[in-house]
C-alpha cells in the first residue's frame, strides 16, 4: 500500500489527510501545532507535531518510507517552499505541493514538486464552470491541461452509437464511460431507478437520451464538446 504524508493540517491539509484516512490509506499527518494534531491522531495512522522546515526531525518520524507527500502548506511561503525542498532531497517520488499564487507555484516546481495545485483558483473555476454549463456535471482536472468531464450528449449523439458519434477524430476526446439510469426491481417488488456504468464502452455501444458520458480529452477540446450544446 502506498504511503501518504500530509503536511500542514490546515483547512486544505486536513481535508486531503481526512478523505485519505477515511479510505483506509496509510497517512503520516504533520504540523506544528499541537491541538491541530490531535483532531487528526483518531482519523489517519499518526499524527506527528514537527515543524517541517527541521529536516532531521522529518527524518527521524520516518519521512524516507512516504510514497506521496502533500505540502499543504500555503501562506508561509518560506515554508512551504522549504519543506519541498527537503522531501526532495529525501528522495520522495511524488510531491504534491499547494500553493496560493502563480509565483509560489513556480517556485515549487523549481524546487522538486511533482506537481502544483491551487485550490482556491481551482475551486473558483470549476464553481464558475458549473454555474455556466448545466451540461457538465463532475469535472475531474488530470493537469492543467487535461480533465475528466462528465457530459450529457447533444441531441445529434442520441440514438448513433459511439463508431457513429467518433468523438476521438471529430473532437479529440476519448469516452471511458458511459452513465445510464435502468429500472430494476427492488426486494420489495417494486420498480425503482438505478444507476448503470459501462466502463470502456464499445463502438457498437448505441448513446440514449439521459445517459451521461464520462469523457477524457484536454481541456480546449471538453470546452468544445460543450460549446456545441
Ligand atoms: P489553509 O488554507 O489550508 O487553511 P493556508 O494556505 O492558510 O492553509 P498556512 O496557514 O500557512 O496555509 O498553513 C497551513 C498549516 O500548515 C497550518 O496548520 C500551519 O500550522 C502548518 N504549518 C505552517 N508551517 C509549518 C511548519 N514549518 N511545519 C509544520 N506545519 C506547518
Amino acid at each position: 500500500m502506498r504511503q501518504f504524508a500530509v503536511i500542514g493540517l490546515g483547512r486544505f491539509g486536513s481535508s486531503v489527510a481526512k478523505t485519505l484516512g477515511e479510505k483506509g490509506q496509510q497517512v503520516l499527518a504533520v504540523d506544528i501545532d499541537e491541538e491541530l494534531v490531535q483532531d487528526m491522531a483518531e482519523i489517519v495512522t499518526h499524527a506527528v507535531c514537527v515543524d517541517a522546515t527541521d529536516e532531521k526531525a522529518l527524518k527521524a518520524i520516518g519521512i524516507k518510507d512516504v510514497n506521496v507527500a502533500i505540502v499543504a502548506i500555503g501562506a508561509n511561503i518560506e515554508a512551504s517552499i522549504l519543506v519541498t525542498l527537503i522531501l526532495k532531497e529525501a528522495g520522495i517520488p511524488e510531491i504534491v505541493a499547494k500553493a496560493v499564487s502563480k509565483e509560489q507555484g513556480k517556485v515549487l516546481k523549481r524546487v522538486g514538486a511533482t506537481r502544483v495545485v491551487f485550490p482556491e483558483r481551482d475551486m473558483g473555476a470549476r464553481l464558475a464552470n458549473s454555474l455556466i454549463s448545466s451540461k457538465v456535471i463532475e469535472h475531474i482536472e488530470l493537469s492543467s491541461e487535461y480533465s475528466i468531464a462528465e457530459v450529457l450528449p447533444t441531441r445529434k449523439f442520441i440514438d448513433k452509437t459511439l463508431r457513429d458519434i467518433d468523438l476521438r477524430a471529430q473532437y479529440g476526446v476519448t469516452v471511458i464511460a458511459v452513465k445510464r439510469k435502468i429500472q430494476a426491481v427492488a426486494k420489495n417488488g417494486e420498480s425503482q431507478e438505478e444507476e448503470k456504468i459501462t466502463v470502456s464502452p464499445q463502438a457498437d455501444y448505441q448513446i440514449r437520451n439521459g445517459d451521461i458520458m464520462v469523457v477524457l480529452g484536454s481541456n480546449e477540446n471538453i470546452e468544445k464538446i460543450k460549446a456545441k450544446h
